[in-house]
């Protein structure tokens, strides 16, 4: 090993390190699990009989800045008893995962990170990510009592390609995930909130400009107060300001100067003759009076 090595703990309990090859781009480490006996998932005798190994590869969290890919030598045990031959129990990733739970757990709790940034960072498919945080989602939903609140976030997202959508719902008041909703069809919201005990106690919804969603949570809460997103609301008007200085320079309004700027400025930031072109350009093109719906 190189003067100048420092050694990293993978920190993963009850599994030694055999081996490791390092890339530029990310570290494979093979590993195993030190018990030397497995019990019988079937009638719970321990053996230690190895009928066969095999290796699987999954993906880790990232380690001093490098993804992690662990590559797996599993056991496969026979019984005494006689039972079908199994494979050891793992306490780091679920049957079939490709990812360990620690990486899966990083994804759900990742601060305010999308699903495209938390693929590059973990070098795995966007699908994979949004797949392996909604089931995480899910099982901490599952897994708690239904609680009051007062502000409802809902929100829908996306993966494969557009195609499949869920929707969540948060309480934005103490930032907890809520429920999350197969598709996003608001009939299944008011369903989930006509079963909801505490609907009654809700008393604000904030959401995107979808009103489906409104309309929906309007028809089993009627007093709620909805919240247009910030965000959406500003993606919205700026969507609406585009289209009207496209318009203006295909109808041959060049020589307004700056018009987008025009149209962001504040206006008691411009100068006369810029209110003058303003107004030009806002009575010449009826698209900046479009209601923003
Ligand atoms: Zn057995």
């Amino acid at each position: 090993m190189p003067s100048d090595c420092i050694t990293v703990s993978l920190e993963l309990e009850g599994y030694l390190v055999l081996d490791k090859v390092e890339t530029k781009e990310f570290c494979m480490v093979n590993i195993q699990k030190k018990t030397v006996t497995e019990c019988c998932p079937r009638c719970g005798q321990h053996t230690d009989r190895i009928k066969d190994r095999r290796w699987q590869i999954v993906k880790d969290i990232r380690i001093k800045d490098k993804p992690i890919w662990l590559r797996l030598r599993k056991r496969r045990f026979r019984c005494t008893n006689g039972c079908p031959a199994f494979f050891e129990a793992s306490t780091i990733l679920r049957r079939y995962a490709r990812m360990t739970n620690r990486l899966i757990h990083a994804l759900v709790v990742e601060p305010e990170a999308s699903f495209r940034e938390l693929s590059r960072r973990y070098v795995l498919g966007e699908g994979a990510v949004s797949r392996a945080f909604l089931r995480e989602a899910r099982s901490i939903v599952a897994a708690r009592e239904e609680e009051p609140f007062a502000v409802l976030g809902i929100d829908e997202n996306s993966f494969r390609k557009r195609l499949r959508y869920n929707t969540v719902l948060t309480d934005l008041g103490h930032g907890r995930l809520i429920e999350v909703l197969p598709g996003k069809n608001p009939k299944t919201i008011e369903a989930w909130l006509q079963g909801f005990k505490y609907r009654g106690l809700i008393r604000f919804l904030a959401t995107d400009l979808n009103m489906g969603f409104v309309k929906a949570v309007r028809r089993a809460c009627p007093w709620v107060i909805h919240i247009a997103d910030k965000f959406h609301l500003v993606a919205l008007v700026n969507r609406h300001l585009c289209a009207v200085k496209r318009e203006c320079h295909q109808e041959g309004m060049k020589s307004i100067r700056n018009l987008y700027w025009l149209l962001v400025a504040g206006r008691e930031t411009l100068s006369e003759t810029q209110k003058v072109n303003l107004e030009q350009a806002l009575v010449a093109f009826p698209s900046s009076h479009v209601p923003m719906s």
